[in-house]
């Protein structure tokens, strides 16, 4: 009985070698270079992409990419608040982190989300490395005063949310020699010692710009960013984002994660996407297949 060339996958063997042959340009022009990964939304929760996203981390590191993943988790923060009956309060869209808060947030951060996907990736063949902004003293932040839209003048006070001061990203370049993939949980230390959430979005991006990374991608739970009719932009410029900000087409976690991605493109990296995180594969697709994904933002 004669094999079916299809029988394996959908693709046949002469089309699996072109695929390959494709990825050339990629491997030579990606080599050697540091590309942050911003891992949140549905491609955290669901059980096939958390497989996939870790299939492509393994892979880009055996092409010799070098990526660093920081994640996010905010809906497994609300979780377990409500599990132990901890009613959340909102400043202008920001939690307000008291002492008991920011314990839950390092308890789930660093010692749930960040350990899952420490495991997936080590699954799927690689060696990750869990920590948070404390090790080796990576992120430094002060208390982030949250200013009143109504009133600029007034500040106001949500604990322990954070404004990063400095990044030391010597930590992860050590565990990128060794071969090791860091995984990045979104909490820094203060001068006295204390903690501090940040948003995950901002912490990859003063990653990304430490380590003068090649790529900058935010995987998120939506295809882009949208314009005001709902229509995806495939490229934004600082321009078109400020008219953004100012009209309000952007809200929410599209705030934080646009300034993170033009601040990063402006000090420096070199790519800055925000892409579908619900496509099985797409930093495989992103990376070795050049295909365009989301929104691309300009520094200028
Ligand atoms: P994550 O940080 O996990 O990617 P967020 O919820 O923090 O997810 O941010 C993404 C969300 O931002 C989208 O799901 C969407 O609801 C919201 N958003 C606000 N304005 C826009 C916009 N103009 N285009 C796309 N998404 C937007
Ligand atoms: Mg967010």
């Amino acid at each position: 009985m004669s094999q079916s060339p299809t029988s394996t996958s959908s693709l046949a063997t002469a089309d699996k070698a072109a695929v390959l042959a494709q990825t050339l340009p990629f491997l030579q022009k990606y080599r050697g270079k540091t590309m942050v990964i911003k891992y949140g939304g549905n491609a955290m929760t669901e059980p096939v992409l958390q497989k996939s996203f870790a299939e492509d981390i393994v892979l880009l590191q055996l092409v010799g990419i070098r990526p660093v993943v920081v994640h996010g988790g905010g809906p497994q923060i609300e979780n377990a608040l409500q599990r132990l009956g901890k009613k959340g309060q909102f400043i202008h869209g920001m939690r307000v982190t008291d002492a008991e808060t920011m314990q839950v947030v390092e308890w789930v951060l660093a010692g749930q989300v960040q350990q899952e996907i420490v495991g997936f990736i080590n699954q799927a063949g690689g060696r990750a490395t869990g920590l948070t902004g404390r090790d080796g003293a990576l992120i430094q932040a002060r208390q982030l005063k949250v200013a009143d839209p109504a009133n600029p003048s007034v500040l106001h006070d949500v604990g322990q949310v954070g404004d990063v001061t400095a990044v030391n990203p010597a930590i992860i370049t050590e565990l990128q020699d060794a071969g090791f993939i860091p995984v990045v949980s979104p909490i820094a230390y203060g001068a006295q010692n204390e903690s501090y959430n940040i948003n995950a979005d901002v912490v990859a991006a003063r990653l990304a710009s430490a380590l003068q990374a090649e790529k900058l991608l935010m995987l998120t739970n939506i295809s882009g960013v949208m314009d005001k009719a709902g229509q995806l932009m495939t490229d934004l410029s600082a321009a078109q984002i400020d008219a953004f900000f100012a009209d309000g087409t952007l809200s929410g976690g599209m705030l934080p994660k646009i300034s993170g991605a033009l601040d990063a493109a402006k000090s420096g990296v070199k790519a800055v996407h925000i892409v579908d995180g619900r496509v099985p594969h797409v930093l495989l697709l992103e990376i070795l297949a050049g295909q365009p994904f989301g929104t691309l933002i300009r520094a200028n």
